[in-house]
């Protein structure tokens, strides 16, 4: 079926300035359609129109009349008021705006203006505090259709990059008023019986629904059909891709044979410890895949500290058994180097096997590794990598397709092998990945102490101090101290980092000692490599006692002999995040401990952390951020740009199931191809995929 779609530029918006094009753009939105699909997060009622003679104190109206007066005033405070009398047949009205001399310009005498606002008391007489309002050019009898600012239900749009709702909502009322919008009219997107067997609305009435709606019930359902088409759209391009995944052959084989499977028993044999049984179902899981013709595509979640390296390391094994190179990219230069020395030592007795790292830092660039450490960048350097047969990509978000083109363009269709410690709540991670295998680890390594985890009252910080003064000097114990996220940011901003530094020589202060030594250090993102190195490696040789840090010590990072986390402005992160941050300590038998500052005395924060300090389990943690918080908090789904839902919530379980049901209904049915609007949709979600790194 041809799909008329709005994908028209908006450069053609009528009446529409470079600038607000500009900004238009800067917030991704190119076209008519995705302007559309800025949805508005919530409305103002101002459907009351009335007559002046009726206006009530303290009622929210929307007045329509003749503008008879209209001028500046100053007062002796220097406050510019801008006096505009309002007259219908029934009486006249006093409006005031305040210091916004340029209106009394725009309201010519004689106009007709609808002004929304809110009826106050002024002595005996009555006016009208505006809120909004819309100058109406032509004089025949009003038809609603026509307003878009006032008289009606209107959209309140979030304001970003100088872009004001009011704006936002005039183009978009422009576009619904388009010609083209009203040739969409004619088409669906959606294939009828799904659309009548859901019970869905109409498509286009829901779009004008959901930015003008006739009431707010009508809203809803208009939200109901929307998050549908989402869902439906997000779940179908997984489907496809899987499929499209799924007709790939890998470019290196691997088989295994008893040979094989002998010598990675002898590897598994000679770890220091026992796998977990989730380890070893997780094991199998990709050995099976890697025995496929078919590229591995498995996205491995597994709490922290629960052991995917070996797991990754085992599998690097098998592809080196098989003559063939493995790559494992971490996101960071310090992870890289830790995964390095991990991996080394993992590997150490087979000579054979040669560990390499490679990162920005480290231009180390020989090629005669069977396994290659290194960041993202990897991919972008000119190593050749014709031997690589397996990719593992750590504590990162998903590949994208982008990425996969630089392995196609180095002749490479390898298995990929994704893990993230990132607490995805199951049915959030189907919907998301659908297009990957899920593997899980849920066990954790036996004769771990569960972090002693505590909420610390701000009378009790100095008290907090000196206990793990006193753990440090009696009993050696290394800490974290983690200083609050400034800024909302995916990377370390500079506020952060001076924050940082601040609460450094503080902290200084507070652990100088004559009698004893306490080696305080500072780690932040923008040190150079090999300080940042340097001061990891004393934290792991136990030269420093206290490791001061911004959040970037969140992922990753393995310090068995570090016990005690001390996390500043808890309540910044979600729980997830604060369990990453906390799965830094607990790494060995002793007993850890993780404290929790905040200066904010709020019962939601105190609650949320006090469940926190009573739950160790990771999906727990998630689920509670994703009911408290919504999807877009459960850290690292958001900062990874895991999430790009506009409208649908992933905690609607009903309508998860409902899509996914519609959705292999259609792929058992029909051909993608003959249906353009989706079509186009789902090439979107494809593009999305691209990390944004
Ligand atoms: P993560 O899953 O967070 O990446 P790591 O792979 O860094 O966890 O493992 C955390 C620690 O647990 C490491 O020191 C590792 O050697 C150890 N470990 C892994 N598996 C086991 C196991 N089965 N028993 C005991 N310790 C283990
Ligand atoms: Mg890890």
């Amino acid at each position: 079926m041809k799909h008329v779609t709005l994908e028209i530029p908006i450069e053609n918006l009528p009446a529409t300035s470079p600038v607000t094009i500009c900004k238009l753009k800067s917030l991704g939105i190119n076209t008519y359609s995705d302007l559309l699909n800025y949805f508005p997060y919530r409305y103002e009622d101002y459907s009351i129109i009335s007559t002046i003679d009726k206006l009530q104190q303290e009622e929210t109206v929307t007045v329509i009349g003749k503008i008879v007066e209209a001028k500046n005033q100053y007062t002796r405070n220097g406050l510019r008021i801008q006096k505009v009398i309002v007259a219908d047949q029934t009486g006249k009205i006093e409006v005031n705006w305040f210091n916004q001399p340029y209106l009394i310009r725009l309201f010519k005498i004689g106009s007709t203006i609808s002004v929304a606002g809110i009826v106050r008391q002024f002595g005996s007489k009555l006016t009208l505090e505006p809120k909004e309002y819309e100058i109406i050019n032509f004089d025949r009898s009003i038809d609603r259709n026509i307003l878009k600012h006032t008289g009606r239900i209107i959209p309140i749009y979030s304001e970003k990059k100088g872009l004001s709702t009011k704006t936002i909502r005039d183009k978009i009322h422009a576009i619904l008023n388009s010609t083209a919008a009203v040739m969409c009219r004619v088409a669906e997107m959606l294939p009828g019986e799904i659309i009548s067997f859901n019970n869905l609305s109409d498509e286009h009435w829901a779009y004008r629904q959901i930015h003008f709606p006739d009431n707010l019930n009508f809203a809803n359902k208009a939200k109901e059909r929307l998050s549908f088409d989402e869902l439906f759209n997000l779940q179908l391009a997984n489907n496809l891709i899987k499929k499209e995944w799924q007709k790939e052959r890998v470019g290196n084989k691997f088989t295994l044979d008893s040979n094989s499977v002998q010598l990675i028993n002898r590897l598994i044999n000679s770890l220091p410890f026992k796998l977990t049984n989730d380890q070893n179902k997780v094991v199998k899981e990709i050995i099976n895949d890697l025995k496929k013709i078919i590229p591995m595509n498995r996205f491995l979640q597994g709490d922290v500290g629960s052991g995917k390296t070996v797991v990754a390391s085992i599998a690097c094994y098998l592809s080196f058994l098989n003559g063939y190179q493995s790559i494992i990219m971490a996101p960071t230069e310090i992870l890289a180097q830790q995964h390095y020395e991990t991996i080394k030592n993992l590997f150490s007795k087979l000579d054979t096997l040669k560990v390499g790292l490679i990162t920005g830092s480290n231009k180390n660039k020989k090629n005669n590794y069977s396994v290659i450490i290194g960041t993202h960048a990897l991919l972008n350097q000119k190593l050749k990598l014709k031997q690589v047969g397996l990719v593992i990509i750590d504590e990162q978000h998903r590949f994208g397709v982008n990425q996969r083109a630089l392995l196609k363009e180095k002749a490479l269709n390898p298995h990929l092998l994704t893990m993230t410690a990132t607490p995805i709540p199951r049915t959030v991670a189907l919907t998301l990945y659908g297009e990957l295998d899920l593997s899980y680890i849920e066990e954790m390594p036996r004769g771990r102490l569960p972090v002693k985890t505590y909420f610390v009252p701000k009378t009790k910080r100095l008290a907090c101090y000196q206990w793990i003064k006193l753990q440090v000097t009696s009993y050696r114990s290394q800490v974290f101290i983690v200083c609050p996220l400034i800024e909302e940011s995916e990377s370390e901003t500079l506020k952060s980092i001076k924050a940082a530094k601040i609460e450094f020589e503080n902290l200084k202060k507070i652990f100088t000692d004559v009698e004893t030594r306490h080696a305080l250090s500072l780690l932040h993102g923008r040190m150079k490599s090999v300080e940042k190195d340097q001061v990891m490696s004393d934290f792991k040789n136990k030269k420093i006692d206290i490791l001061v840090s911004t959040p970037v010590v969140e992922v990753g990072i393995d310090i068995p002999g570090a016990t005690i986390m001390l996390i500043e402005g808890a309540e910044r992160f979600g729980l997830a995040q604060l369990h990453q941050l906390r799965g830094r300590v607990g790494r060995s038998d002793k007993q850890s401990y993780c404290f929790l500052f905040s200066e904010k005395k709020d019962l939601g924060i105190s609650e949320r952390l006090n469940f926190f300090a009573k739950n160790n389990n990771g999906n727990k943690l998630a689920e509670y951020d994703l009911k408290s918080r919504g999807a877009g908090n459960i850290f690292g789904i958001e900062q990874h740009g895991f999430v790009n839902l506009k409208i649908a919530s992933l905690t609607d379980y009903e309508l998860i199931n409902k899509t996914k049901k519609a959705v292999e209904y259609f792929v058992s049915k029909y051909d993608i191809n003959d249906w353009d609007g989706l079509n186009k949709k789902v090439k979107e979600y494809k593009g999305k995929q691209i990390s944004r790194d």
